[in-house]
């Protein structure tokens, strides 16, 4: 809830609607279930935010969207098994956005849905050309947003994009947050069960900052745990990071599920995961996220991972 008090925060029903709704979105931001009063201060941030919204509805048909991959490595054999896909907002206007910054307005706008299915469709046709060109296939990665796994039609929309591109199933992975994997309703167990049926892979991601519960990896089919990069970031120096990286790879090992540590930015962390046994590797130490052009030469030379 977000409140606004005549005549100080405005003085007609119009200026107070907008600073109610400026303090609401302040209040969602720390976490429902909450109220803040309008502080004059968030003012401009709210021009922002009401500014990108308008352009944020334009931007589809505009072509505003592009995606970047990020290669995800085998540790063992150096290959490249997989990319994520990442999705840039290049406005005219305001320049790079970055998905941080979005997202999450688009989740509370509802754009997220044809953005999603944008995302979709250009990753798996993107990935389908890649293998059609000739190199080894790999999986492609998508992040999906808990508004999108709620459309009732959702699974429909995965078998179409994947008829359209007529790019088999094992080669799409779903990235999930723990808290879409938690939601025990059975509606959300069904759609994920039909889809790893169908022999799509799902991925946790940022694994270890959700809430903490583990119960969901026995009740799904997963495919794969990737560690979150607060926990890589500081491995080498912090002894309880360490721990927990080892944890979540044994884990991983005991329940049968690939681990892939995000955020490797140095040979050390890639020398403690390797070490550790961790599956795969994706950061800046291999790849910064890059345009489809730029992915394709590093499937035609790819760089040694003990050389970087
Ligand atoms: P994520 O899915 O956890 O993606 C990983 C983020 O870490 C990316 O940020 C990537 O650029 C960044 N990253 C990769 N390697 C390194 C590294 O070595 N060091 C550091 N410091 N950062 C690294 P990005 O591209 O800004 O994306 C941020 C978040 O936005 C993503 O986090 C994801 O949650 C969301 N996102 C991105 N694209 C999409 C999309 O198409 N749909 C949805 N729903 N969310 C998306
Ligand atoms: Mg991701
Ligand atoms: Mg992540």
């Amino acid at each position: 809830m977000g409140i606004a008090f005549y005549p100080n925060d405005g003085e007609d029903a119009e200026t107070l609607l907008k600073n109610a709704l400026s303090a609401m979105l302040r209040a969602k931001k720390t976490g429902r279930g909450n109220y803040q009063l309008y502080d004059s201060r968030s003012r401009n941030k709210l021009l922002d935010l009401i500014e990108l919204d308008n352009y944020m509805h334009h931007a589809l048909e505009k072509n505003e969207f592009v995606l970047h991959y990020q290669p995800q490595v085998d540790i063992t054999t150096g290959r490249i098994v997989g990319t994520e896909a990442l999705i840039r907002w290049n406005n005219p206007k305001l320049g790079i956005i970055s998905p941080a910054k979005f997202i999450p307005l688009a989740e509370e706008n509802g754009l997220i849905l044809p953005i999603g299915d944008w995302v979709l469709k250009t990753a798996c046709a993107q990935n389908k050309k890649w293998m059609e060109l000739g190199y080894d296939p790999i999986y492609i990665s998508v992040n999906i947003s808990a508004l999108q796994i709620h459309q009732s039609d959702f699974v429909d929309k995965i078998s179409q994009v994947l008829y359209e591109t007529q790019m088999e199933a094992k080669y799409l992975e779903l990235e999930i947050t723990e808290s879409i994997a938690m939601e025990d309703t059975e509606t959300r167990i069904k759609i994920l069960e039909v889809l790893r049926n169908m022999g799509v892979r799902i991925a946790i991601d940022d694994f270890g900052t959700g809430y903490s519960s583990l119960s969901y990896l026995r009740r799904f089919q997963l495919t794969s745990l990737k560690i979150d990069q607060s926990f890589t970031r500081e491995l080498v120096s912090n002894e309880k990071d360490a721990a927990i990286v080892s944890t979540i790879i044994a884990i991983g090992q005991n329940l049968n599920l690939k681990i892939i540590a995000e955020g490797v930015e140095t040979q050390e962390q890639l020398e403690f995961l390797r070490k550790k046994k961790c599956d795969n590797i994706q950061g800046y130490l291999y790849s910064r996220p890059v345009s489809s052009d730029e992915l394709e030469k590093l499937l035609k030379n790819p760089p040694d991972l003990s050389e970087l």
